[in-house]
């Protein structure tokens, strides 16, 4: 057989490599399958591996950060990416003591999972399911407009609803405005009289902490701090005050109160424009990587992907990238960084829905030649000097936020270090 063909390019339609089993493109994977061929642990050919040690490291950072103040670690949207039920229990083992996600419906799959701690969710709409949050002893957010739902929730539970009233100190989506508050305490005092409530907290959102020389926060803060007065007044009892998300619990203790709530540096990422993770003592989580589909060799003036955008200036070796914008990988981020056998190369061309392009030049003697199979890194941790999220988010004009979210379910999720090491300091953290 010529070299094309032979050794590892040759076909192989084995049902039990698990890299191209159908099954695999639903995550989390199965842990313990091992790789037919070579005997070792799987190997995918496409996936996001998620440290989840890295997880309980940031999580400790962060409960040796907040502390006195309690930890919520945010794991709504499926956990930024990083998928919510392996990342719930590995931030509770590090020492976070509340979850906290958007939807109803993602806490009730943390309960199905028999995730039972503390639990929030604050974003509902007329048809989210209060009873089944009350049933499950899912914490809920009310605004206002929700007071009615879920007490008749409640009631029809017959059981108390746990409500943490939200007030809007200027970030203007949900909350209570000021002017409703006095309102909206007294009306779920009256309830919380007829047993059908227990008002457990107040909280409000911050609208620009990832800019810490902007004077709002402190015009939110000062504003957070007189509702508080007022509910307490109004005869309030609450079990947790919360303000803060990952940049305010980093560089605001005046904001922490009893409870912060984390998502973005639960991840290992910086929320800070000027500030690496590895500054704030964060490792990144996840790596997005794949192993290149196929090298080939073009001549000079040879276009690349849709449009022709791109031309090789020489004769030289194209690498096709099995990943596009179907798996998350932002379509506008031409140029984005690609780790190679320890060098980086941006990607050329558009990138399509399934693939991406990236031009490895003429051949170099002093330099390995890339073959396919080669392993192919978008962003990791970035410790070895490796393209990071925050590259990715530059490359599309974005947010790392988004970059990690967005990484679909097409994408095998494949999770590391499950077992927290005896040495990680989880158990000094816990004690
Ligand atoms: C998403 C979210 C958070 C977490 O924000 P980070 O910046 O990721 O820490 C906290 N609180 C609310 C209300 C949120 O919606």
């Amino acid at each position: 057989m010529s070299g094309v063909l032979a050794g590892r390019n040759a076909p192989d339609y084995s049902a039990s490599w698990p890299s191209t089993r159908i099954t695999k493109v639903t995550y989390p994977a199965t842990p313990g399958e091992t790789n037919p061929r070579s005997g070792r642990s799987p190997r995918y050919e496409r996936s996001a591996v998620i440290d989840l040690e890295a997880i309980r490291h940031n999580v400790r950072r962060l409960v040796a950060v907040a502390s006195p103040a309690k930890v919520m670690a945010v794991v709504k949207a499926d956990a930024y990416g990083h998928g919510a039920v392996p990342v719930a229990r590995a931030a509770l083992e590090a020492g976070a003591k509340w979850l906290g996600v958007a939807h109803i419906s993602e806490a009730l799959a943390l309960r199905a999972a028999g995730i039972d701690a503390p639990l929030l969710a604050w974003l509902h709409t007329q048809d989210s399911n209060f009873g089944a949050a009350v049933a499950a002893g899912i914490d809920i957010g009310c605004s206002g407009w929700e007071l009615e739902r879920i007490v008749a929730a409640a009631r029809d539970q017959q059981r108390p609803a746990r409500v943490h009233l939200k007030v809007d100190t200027g970030l203007g989506r949900n909350g209570a405005t000021t002017q409703m508050w006095d309102a909206l305490v007294g009306e779920a005092m009256e309830y919380q009289d007829e047993g059908l409530l227990r008002v457990v907290g107040i909280f409000s959102h911050l609208a620009v902490a990832d800019e810490p020389h902007r004077p709002e926060t402190d015009q939110q803060l000062a504003t957070f701090r007189e509702v508080l007065a007022a509910a307490e007044d109004a005869g309030v009892d609450l079990e947790v005050r919360h303000l803060a998300n990952t940049p305010a619990a980093l560089s605001r203790p005046d904001t922490h109160f009893d409870l912060v709530r984390v998502g973005l540096g639960v991840y290992g990422l910086s929320p800070f424009a000027g500030q690496s993770s590895a500054e704030l003592g964060l490792r990144p989580a996840m790596t997005l990587r794949t192993e290149v589909s196929q090298c080939k060799e073009v001549q000079a003036d040879q276009g690349v992907s849709y449009g022709l955008h791109y031309r090789t200036a020489a004769q030289g070796t194209l690498a096709l990238i099995p990943l596009g914008y179907a798996d998350g990988v932002p379509r506008i981020a031409t140029g984005g960084p690609v780790r190679i056998a320890g060098r980086t190369y941006p990607v050329v061309g558009r990138i399509a829905m399934d693939q991406m392009v990236i031009d490895l030049g003429p051949d170099n003697a002093e330099i390995e030649p890339i073959s396919g199979g080669a392993e192919a890194v978008l962003f990791g941790d970035g410790a070895d000097g490796g393209p990071t999220v925050d590259d990715w988010a530059l490359a599309a004009g974005t947010i790392n936020y988004e970059v990690v979210t967005r990484i679909s379910p097409r994408v095998p999720r494949q999770y590391v270090n499950e077992q927290a090491s005896p040495d990680s300091g989880a158990t000094m953290v816990r004690a």
